[in-house]
């Protein structure tokens, strides 16, 4: 079984991912490394307390997706179908740790440009991204992935798109932090900038922010913001999110990076005055005020606590 076509791997390659087995992949972070060698962190680390050298990122659905966001990193065009097998959750969590460290390996060599007590415990990760391409509530065996990274003493994080509400309403093993992506106000933003490859994207996503205050874990809907597209109709987003009700709300700018930059320009990229400005805007009609921003992400942070 070879589910991501050849062609997609070498793509991929090329991006520094290391892929693992069938349909899961990793890759180091540039929060990561800004760690290791300039002691730089990201937002994470600020906002919830994870530690970013200790953060790996890796995807079990690296090729399938229910949307080709116009802002995606990935190739949406290589979207694939989810086979009958599926590679098994030890199995990816094992590879995952080893992808890691191979990824790490060329580090050894500068030791004496970095930190390397840093770099010996990237080496043994202990927070979970599951977020780098494609959209993971496709794996089904999710909850078993997220168990089983936490048996090995994981935090984890999950961002989804937030159009399989099925699943996250069946998960046993929930994530420690559950993002859903949120990037429209309405149904015509939705369509023109997620493009989903399914009817009722916009319908499923919205079940997805019902069921958010039933789900009993930390919860961040994050908006992701395209200047040009989506950072309009305040009072929509506002609507969300009281709907949604989660712990956190992110307001993060797109960033132009990867193949999103065959279909978006530079000039989609908000700055981060931009995403506080609109942040104001919506705090000023919801229940949410702003406690925290990290200007080098270009990302503000949102709570009622
Ligand atoms: S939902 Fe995520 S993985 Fe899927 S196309 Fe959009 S950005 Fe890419």
């Amino acid at each position: 079984m070879i589910d991501i076509i050849e062609s997609t791997r070498d793509l991929l390659r090329k991006q520094r991912y290391q892929l693992i087995g069938e349909h899961s992949a990793a890759k180091l972070c540039h929060w990561l490394k800004e760690s290791i060698m300039r002691n730089r962190v990201c937002y994470k680390q600020k906002f919830y307390g994870i530690q970013s050298h200790r953060c790996l990122q890796m995807t079990p659905a690296v090729n399938w997706c229910t949307q080709k966001c116009l802002f995606c990193w990935r190739p949406v065009r290589f979207t694939e179908d989810v086979p009958a097998n599926v590679d098994a959750p030890q199995y990816i969590v094992e590879q995952s740790i080893k992808a890691q460290r191979i990824l790490l390996s060329g580090y050894q060599g500068v030791l004496d440009r970095i930190d390397a007590k840093k770099l010996e415990e990237a080496n043994n990760p202990n927070n979970v991204a599951i977020s780098l391409s494609g959209e993971p509530t496709c794996y089904p065996l999710l909850s078993d992935l997220i168990n089983e990274f936490k048996q090995g003493g994981f935090t984890t994080f999950l961002v989804t798109n937030g159009t399989n509400p099925d699943i996250l309403e069946h998960m046993d093993s929930l994530p420690w932090n559950l993002y859903v992506t949120v990037a429209a106000p309405n149904k015509k933003i939705y369509s023109k900038l997620c493009n989903p490859i399914i009817s009722d994207g916009w319908e499923r996503l919205n079940e997805t922010i019902s069921l958010f205050p039933s789900l009993d874990t930390q919860k961040v809907m994050r908006l992701t913001l395209v200047k040009g597209y989506n950072m309009c109709e305040p009072q929509e987003y506002a609507k969300l999110i009281e709907k949604g009700s989660p712990t956190y709300v992110e307001m993060k700018a797109y960033m132009f990076v990867g193949f999103s930059r065959n279909r978006l320009t530079i000039e989609n990229m908000p700055s981060h005055e931009e995403i506080r400005t609109f942040a104001e805007e919506i705090e000023s009609l919801c229940s949410y005020k702003i406690v925290n921003e990290s200007p080098e992400s270009r990302v503000v942070l949102l709570s009622r606590e």
